[in-house]
Order: C-alpha cells, then sequence, then structure tokens
C-alpha cells in the first residue's frame, strides 16, 4: 500500500473541520491539506436545516460552506464519503475505510457527533428520522410534500425548532418529550412555560412528562407507544434526543477522553501532534474556569479556526466565548457563558417572557446571558461575564438593553 502524505490531515467535513483550513491558510499558504468527510454531500452549514431552510430564508444551494472550486485553490485535497477508521497516533497515520493510509505532521479531529438512539423497541425502525444531516433534512422536505402528521420526539433543540419550523409550514405536529416543558437544560421554568403555551396557541399538541416505549408501524402509520400507556399514531416520526460525540477515533488512538476529546487551551490532545475541535471537544473554558463540551455552531467555527492557527505553529490560547441562538416562532434569542438551567436565574424583562435578559448565576457571579429578543449585545454579555465580579438583582436591572 501507497502511504500518501498531507502536512496536515483534517478528519471531519463539519464545519470545525472546514473553519480549520482558513486557520491553517491564515499562517501556512503552502503545507498540503487533506480533508476526510464521511458525508457525500459537500460541507455545509447546519443551523439552516432546523431554521431558515422552512422559512425560505434560504434554499439549499446557499448553506454549503464553499464550492468545489475553493477547495481547489486553497490546496485542499476533499475527499467526500470516506471514513476514517483509525488512527496510529504513534506512527502518525490516519486509516480511511476504503484502504488508503494517509501519513500526517499535524492531524485534526474533528467529527463532531452522532444522534443518540432510542434505546427501545422499534428504535431502530426504517424510516424513522434521525434529524442531523443535509441528507436528513432533504428526506424530510420530501416526505412532508404529502402533508403527513408528524410526531417529534425530543424537546430539545432540534425537537422545538423543527415543530416550530413545521407547524408554520402547516403540518400537523405532536411534540413528545421527558421534561416539563421545552429546552428545560436552557430555559428557566417561567419562560419555557410561556414558550409552551405558544406552541400550543399554535396548533402543536405536547405531550410532556412522558417517553416513548415502543414504535411499530401498521401499514404506512407508525404507534408510538408511552410510558404513560398514550398510543400516538402518525405518518411520520422525527428525532431529536441529543447527540453522542464521536471520541471513538481518539480512544483507540490512546489520546485521552472523557465527555469528548480532552484538549488543552491550544487545542492539542493528549498527543501534541494532534488537535480537536468542535461539538466532540472537551476544553477548557477560560472565562468560566471549567472544562466544558459545547455542540453548537459559533465554538465549531472560531475553535476550528484556532485549531487551525495552532496546527500550523501560531500557539495562540482558545480564550473565545462561544455564543448560539435559536429561533422558536417569534422568541429569537442568542446567549453566550453558561446557559444552564440548574443555575440561577434572574430575568430583566421589557415584555414578560418575551423580550429582555436572563441573567443565569452562581454565588452571585453573571455565568451566562441569554438576549432574548435583545440584539447586539453579545460582546456586553462576555464582557460581564469575563468580569465574575459578585452582582446584586438590582445592579443588573437595566444593564443591557
Ligand atoms: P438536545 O438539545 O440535547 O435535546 C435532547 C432532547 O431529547 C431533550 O429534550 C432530552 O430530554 C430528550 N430526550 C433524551 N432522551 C430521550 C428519550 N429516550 N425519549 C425522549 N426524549 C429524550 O439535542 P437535540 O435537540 O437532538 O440537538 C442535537 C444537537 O444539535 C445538540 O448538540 C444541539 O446543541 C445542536 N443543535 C443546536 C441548535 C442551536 O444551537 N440553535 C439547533 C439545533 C441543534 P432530557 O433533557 O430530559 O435528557
Amino acid at each position: 500500500m501507497i502511504t500518501q502524505h498531507y502536512q496536515y490531515i483534517i478528519i471531519g467535513g463539519g464545519l470545525a473541520g472546514v473553519s480549520a483550513i482558513a486557520g491553517i491558510r491564515e499562517r501556512d499558504t503552502n503545507g498540503s491539506i487533506l480533508l476526510l468527510s464521511d458525508e457525500n454531500q459537500l460541507p455545509y452549514d447546519r443551523p439552516p436545516l432546523s431554521k431558515k431552510l422552512w422559512f425560505g430564508k434560504k434554499k439549499v444551494e446557499d448553506i454549503f460552506l464553499h464550492n468545489h472550486q475553493f477547495y481547489t485553490e486553497s490546496g485542499v485535497k476533499l475527499t467526500l464519503g470516506t471514513k476514517a477508521v483509525a488512527v496510529d497516533a504513534i506512527r502518525k497515520l490516519v486509516f480511511d475505510n476504503k484502504q488508503n493510509e494517509y501519513h500526517y505532521e499535524k492531524l485534526l479531529i474533528a467529527t463532531g457527533g452522532n444522534p443518540r438512539l432510542l434505546p427501545i423497541e422499534g428504535g431502530n425502525l426504517d424510516g424513522l428520522i434521525y434529524f442531523r444531516t443535509l441528507d436528513d433534512y432533504l428526506t424530510l422536505k420530501t416526505r412532508i410534500s404529502q402533508k403527513p402528521s408528524v410526531l417529534i420526539i425530543g424537546g430539545g433543540f432540534i425537537g422545538t425548532e423543527l415543530a416550530a419550523a413545521l407547524n408554520m409550514n402547516q403540518i400537523e405536529v405532536t411534540m413528545l418529550f421527558p421534561e416539563a416543558y421545552p429546552v428545560s437544560r436552557v430555559f428557566p421554568e417561567s419562560l419555557g412555560k410561556a414558550i409552551q403555551s405558544r406552541y400550543l396557541e399554535h396548533g402543536i399538541k405536547i405531550l410532556n412528562e412522558d417517553k416513548p416505549i415502543s414504535i411499530s408501524k401498521l401499514g404506512n402509520q407508525y404507534i408510538t407507544k408511552t410510558e404513560s400507556a398514550k398510543q400516538i399514531v402518525t405518518d411520520l416520526i422525527v428525532i431529536g434526543i441529543g447527540i453522542i460525540p464521536e471520541t471513538g477515533l481518539a480512544a483507540a488512538a490512546g489520546l485521552k477522553t472523557g465527555n469528548g476529546i480532552l484538549v488543552n487551551e491550544y487545542l492539542q490532545t493528549s498527543n501534541q501532534d494532534i488537535y480537536a475541535a468542535g461539538d466532540n471537544t472537551l476544553f477548557p473554558y477560560q472565562a468560566l474556569g471549567q472544562l466544558f463540551r459545547v455542540e453548537h455552531w459559533d465554538n465549531a467555527l472560531n475553535q476550528g479556526k484556532y485549531a487551525g492557527r495552532n496546527m500550523a505553529g501560531a500557539n495562540e490560547s482558545y480564550d473565545y466565548m462561544p455564543y448560539f441562538f435559536s429561533d422558536l416562532f417569534e422568541f429569537g434569542y442568542e446567549a453566550v457563558g453558561e446557559i444552564n438551567s440548574t443555575l440561577e436565574t434572574f430575568a430583566d424583562w421589557q415584555e414578560v417572557n418575551h423580550t429582555g435578559v436572563i441573567y443565569y448565576l452562581q454565588d452571585n457571579i453573571v455565568r451566562g446571558v441569554m438576549l432574548c429578543n435583545v440584539w447586539d449585545k453579545v460582546e456586553q454579555a462576555r464582557e460581564l461575564i469575563r468580569k465574575a465580579e459578585r452582582v446584586t438583582p438590582e445592579k443588573l436591572v437595566g444593564l443591557i438593553r
């Protein structure tokens, strides 16, 4: 077997992997780059899959990060539909599923995560849509042309965004999730319940505090049975119950992993020539003084860039504070820091549960800020979190408007 040599190999064609190209090229205009992606599609932007593509604000052709020409002109060998199956960290080799062997000088593992599967009878039935990729979007888009009834399992980001999107496309939607209200890991209770009421007003059926226990098929329909003995019959089932970070390659290569691939502030794994970035990366979140793994777009974008620059010798500490955003009907928000509903929260509303700022606090120190229909204030929120000063609620009133 001929070993192909590349100065830089990137495993993973998501946003983190593709952003690393720009990072590398900022410092090294010539070094050879190989990007291995197991998807057959050109690398694309994921947020529109559950948002803008459904609202007519974007078309599929708008979501690709770059065209083929970009990769050629950037000196990147882009290999689609190819999965890296092993890394030999001692000999600095990557093996793919097509019996190719590649030697690297610096390697980036940006393999993201895979949808968590329902651990129940029928959880792997044909036709269930575990929603994650552009192909999943295309499948769902084709199937809703017949105006089916849809059950969405999971009340997190995918579940809530898709429920709103399908409802706006005149599709009959039922949501099923275990928590008392949607996105409960993020929203404080009163906001979560207010969002839930709006979903109900829009005609979305909600089965909360319940879980599926089995799925079966009768003709073309699915029958979902739940813990509370309900039976839901729908034409389609879409599932978003979280992802499992892809750490297998790294662990098998002997790298330190936990709830993600462990990296230092330079995004280097426990092997100094191997970096990680994106959804699967457990990194020191400097402003929060703690290890975090962040499954959002802006982290992938920036962490990928930093990793690329560092692979090309920059030695820059990742001190960026990624934000995230979501749109649920007329409720849009941006958030930064530790957005965790188990923290204490203080809401400074201009219009209750619609426009205002939610502060997430620990020991009276702001750890996270959610800006609800308040725009262009992420930087101000970052500064507040970075300061890590003790505050009283009175000090927060009117602070960010
Ligand atoms: P998610 O936001 O983690 O939500 C998972 C949901 O599934 C939670 O409601 C969870 O409940 C529920 N669940 C877990 N096990 C279940 C089971 N057996 N039966 C029914 N429900 C179950 O994950 P996601 O919505 O699938 O999103 C996938 C990834 O895409 C995430 O990384 C997310 O951050 C990312 N994403 C981000 C955005 C954005 O930033 N706007 C948009 C879309 C997707 P518990 O909380 O009780 O476990």
